[in-house]
């Protein structure tokens, strides 16, 4: 017998017949004798929609009030909790629906984007052991105590829901269903050859997931890092009475580095549009100008990720470039505007078309010249870098987005990460 968390996401309960079918998994592992968990998603495009209607109610106001904005996108994680428990009750299965605040799941107080401080699994790991009730908890929601009030975790924040419960009922394994069977080395939907990880190291999928992948939220792996949540990737779309509940399904485990026998030099491939590209063009080169830059883009609650600063030729001027979250682009820019005298440069350039590409691999610890292998394949496709940066296990490429498939493929291929075909 183990204890299990199954977490569904959005596409795996997108309507009845779905969720349905996630019932039908969840009574193949409780007729196995397993104690199970759920954790779920909104039903697929619920969240954008009650996302769209928060900023279509606006007529005035730039920006609502994000105590609000939890209040409605929370509500989407309820109603299909409260659905799958009808269903696996119909099923014979005893099964009780839990909203985050029930448990509770104790989060901070950022509205929109909240952590989760606390999760208390007493009463669920109670109802486990003694009943074999099957709890079916509302992902994506938690409560800020001290008000009292719903919060969310953020886009994709059901998987962090869930493993966050599998850490606190203590549970053998954390099942993220989803609509792929596994972590692949690249997005399969993008890199048609990419192939299915059996494992992946957690620093690898956390810099995966915070590089663009979003087969998992980033937080959700930090996590399962911290508390050693073995997580597991997996299709929800295989058909449930295929599967042998004590077999070894297909799919990819997130896990410590030490249980990876074979470490190749690159894991995967990730991208993102979600950037843009500021350069500030002749700036002075004197000590206080970074500072002059980046402290208001700071106080503005602005991340600013790649950064480049040219060697000045002249020992006068030098160009800055950086790249922010493309959410926050036209605010970052008046920002710099706002800053100009303080600043002092000649002209702005900046570009949103832009991609940004990340090679991520622990094998990249004990080999040189991954990156350059990178610059010659793209320099034969007649793909422009932008920008370099480079970390211990992964490096990043800022290259024009019009060629961000290209890119990608090249890439893939030339790690040697393409399945074979055959
Ligand atoms: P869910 O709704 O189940 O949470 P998501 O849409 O959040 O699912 O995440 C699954 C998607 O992540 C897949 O459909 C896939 O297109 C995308 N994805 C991006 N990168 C990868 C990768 N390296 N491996 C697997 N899937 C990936
Ligand atoms: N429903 C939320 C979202 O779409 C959370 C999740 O599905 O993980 O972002
Ligand atoms: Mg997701």
């Amino acid at each position: 017998m183990a204890r299990l968390v199954m977490k569904f996401g959005g596409t795996s309960v997108a309507d009845l017949d779905h969720i349905r079918n996630a019932a039908r998994h969840i009574k193949r592992e409780v007729d196995a004798g397993h104690e199970v968990a759920v954790v779920v998603s909104a039903m697929a495009g619920t969240t954008d929609q009650l996302v769209a209607w928060c900023e279509a109610a606006l007529k005035e106001r730039q920006t609502f009030d994000a105590r609000e904005y939890d209040a409605v996108v929370a509500s989407g994680e309820q109603v299909t909790a409260g659905l799958l428990a009808i269903i696996l009750q119909d099923m014979n299965v005893n099964a009780r629906s839990w909203q985050g605040w029930q448990l509770p799941i104790l989060t901070s107080n950022a509205h929109g984007s909240a952590r989760v401080l606390k999760v208390d699994g007493a009463e669920l790991s109670r109802r486990l052991r003694d009943s074999k009730e099957v709890a079916v908890i509302a992902g994506f929601q938690g409560l800020h105590k001290e008000t009292g009030r719903i919060t969310t975790l953020g886009r994709g924040g059901s998987d962090t829901s869930a493993v966050a419960v599998a850490a606190a009922i203590g549970a053998d394994r954390c099942d993220i269903y989803t609509d792929v069977d596994g972590v692949y080395t690249s997005d399969p939907r993008v890199v048609p050859h990419a192939r299915r990880l059996d494992k992946i190291a957690f620093e690898e999928m956390l810099e995966l997931a915070s590089l663009g992948a979003k087969v998992m939220q980033v937080r959700s792996v930090e996590l399962g890092m911290v508390h050693n949540v073995r997580i597991f990737v997996r299709s929800s779309f295989d058909r449930p009475e295929d599967i042998d509940p004590h077999g070894n399904p297909p799919g990819t485990l997130i896990c410590e580095e030490e249980e990876i026998v074979e470490q190749q030099m690159v894991t995967g491939i990730a991208f993102s549009r979600d950037e843009a590209q500021i350069s500030i063009r002749e700036v002075e080169d004197k000590p206080g100008v970074a500072a002059a830059i980046f402290g208001p883009l700071a106080e503005a609650s602005i991340n600013v990720d790649m950064i480049v600063q040219n060697v000045s030729a002249d020992g006068k001027t030098t160009d800055l470039t950086f790249t922010v979250p493309a959410a926050d682009y036209q605010r970052a820019l008046d920002v710099i505007v706002k800053a100009r005298s303080a600043i002092g440069y000649a002209r702005l350039d900046c570009a949103t078309d832009i991609a940004k590409i990340s090679v991520i691999g622990i094998g990249m610890r004990s080999h040189a010249g991954v990156a350059a292998q990178a610059f010659r394949a793209l320099a034969e496709r007649a793909i422009n870098i932008r920008a370099i940066t480079t970390s211990e296990i992964k490096f990043s490429l800022l290259i024009d987005a019009a060629f961000t498939e290209l890119a990608v493929r090249t890439l893939h291929s030339l790690y040697g990460l393409d399945k074979a075909t055959p």
